[in-house]
């Protein structure tokens, strides 16, 4: 489970429908499962059914979230047009290009569906070892 603020939703929800008709991306911090900051992030390689992060982008929201003392709990991007599902290209990415290893392994994995854009829809994943399973999201 995955524990946000309706207000943390609501950014990632703002970011995303910004970016359309293109994907956006962002990470999500904090710890034990409970999310403290999203970092609404760069699409470094736009497109209505891709996004890549900039690395540098990455990198330098990594170092502020240890410097916060918190935890990379897990990413968000949009599928504009698609299910809030991942898809076979987030299951890929999920890796460590070329090997089995999982690229976050505990990182919850959040897609936002702009399929009917008045009523975007979250949904959280895990992607281990190929294996999709739903994780629950909970606005208290
Ligand atoms: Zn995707």
């Amino acid at each position: 489970m995955l524990t946000f603020r309706k207000s943390d939703l609501q950014t990632m929800i703002d970011h995303c429908t910004a970016g359309l008709p293109n994907e956006a991306c962002g990470m999500l911090a904090g710890k034990a499962g409970k999310v403290e900051k999203i970092y609404c992030m760069k699409n470094a390689k736009p497109g209505p059914d891709f996004y890549e992060m900039d690395a540098e982008e990455q990198f330098r929201v990594m170092k502020d979230i240890r410097d916060a003392g918190l935890e990379m709990v897990g990413m968000f991007h949009s599928h504009p047009t698609g299910q809030a599902y991942p898809s076979s290209v987030d299951v890929e990415k999920a890796y460590w290009p070329g090997t089995q290893l999982p690229n976050y392994p505990d990182a919850v994995y959040v897609i936002i569906s702009f399929m009917d854009r008045a009523k975007p829809v979250a949904r959280g994943f895990s992607i281990e070892e190929g294996k999709v399973d739903e994780v629950r999201l909970s606005m208290p």
